[in-house]
């Protein structure tokens, strides 16, 4: 049972029109026919606040609305507020404390996160690599996303990846918010007491030499078919000047099928 503040829905205020269900991407609003009410799971609940700020939130009277509903059923007839409304203004955030925020943090696309400075999942990746120059020559840059609306991830399944990927010799990326929740960034163990908490999606950020790449992704293949989410990976490193790159050859020959998916063309330089 969890008993601090989360997103609620005020059970005097909701008429169980189930409008808001479907604006979940965690599934976590149901409706119990039997007190015509919806609720919402709160371990299943990320926090992204969609259903609060996704829909239009109307103040009609809930004891009217129900009784409205009630009559019209006795017709077969229906009263249905538009889909991208709450009638009842039923859908409450409350405020957070920790370590429930973290759920926020990571979910939430319009939440910056205070460690980067960066909103959505608070890394830029290696998309701004022509002003950071994180990935430098020779280098690969990886990042390893976990969790998708409906399945999420919580931070425990993460960490596994992250000690993993430490004891292969890993220096994570310092601006990145999962390196923040380290308390042992040589280990790569994240904090005990965020371990529980399921979020949305979360990105790991390292770099390593060219040669190293085969057995970085043969561990995070491993590692990744243990977990209970859904795991992507994307590498990247420097073009030469005729647009090839040196890590094709790596992938080919390891056998991992991949497709460009971002060039960065280095217009963001000064
Ligand atoms: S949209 Fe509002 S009134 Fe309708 S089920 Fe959800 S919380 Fe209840
Ligand atoms: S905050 Fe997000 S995950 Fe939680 S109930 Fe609302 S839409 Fe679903």
């Amino acid at each position: 049972m969890i008993d601090w503040p989360l997103m609620q829905i005020d059970q005097q205020k909701c008429v169980a029109c189930g409008n808001c269900i479907p604006v979940c991407p965690m599934g976590a609003i149901s409706i119990d026919a039997s007190r015509g009410r919806a609720s919402v799971n709160a371990d299943e609940c990320v926090e992204c606040y969609t259903c609060f700020r996704g829909m239009s939130m109307e103040k009609l009277n809930p004891t009217l609305v129900r009784g409205i509903r009630r009559i019209l059923k006795a017709f077969r007839l229906r009263f249905d507020p538009e889909p991208d409304v709450c009638p009842t203004s039923a859908i409450i955030p409350d405020e957070l404390p920790w370590p429930r925020v973290v759920r926020r943090a990571f979910s939430d696309p319009i939440v910056t996160h205070e460690s980067t400075g960066v909103h959505g999942r608070g890394t830029e990746e290696v998309k701004t690599n022509d002003v950071t120059g994180r990935v430098g020559v020779g280098e690969v840059g990886y990042v390893v996303e976990f969790g998708r609306p409906t399945v999420g991830v919580r931070f425990r399944e993460i960490e596994k990846m992250t000690q993993a990927l430490a004891a292969i010799g890993i220096e994570f990326e310092s601006k990145n918010p999962v390196t923040h929740m380290m308390s042992d960034r040589k280990t790569g163990k994240l904090r005990d007491d965020i371990l529980n908490e399921k979020i949305l999606s979360a990105i790991v950020e390292f770099k390593t030499r060219i040669d190293n790449v085969p057995a970085v992704l043969q561990r995070i293949d491993e590692v990744s078919r243990t977990l209970d989410t859904v795991v992507a990976v994307g590498v990247s490193t420097r073009c030469t000047d005729d647009g090839s790159s040196a890590l094709d050859s790596v992938l080919d020959q390891e056998g991992f099928a991949y497709a460009r998916g971002k060039t960065n063309l280095g217009l963001g330089r000064a």
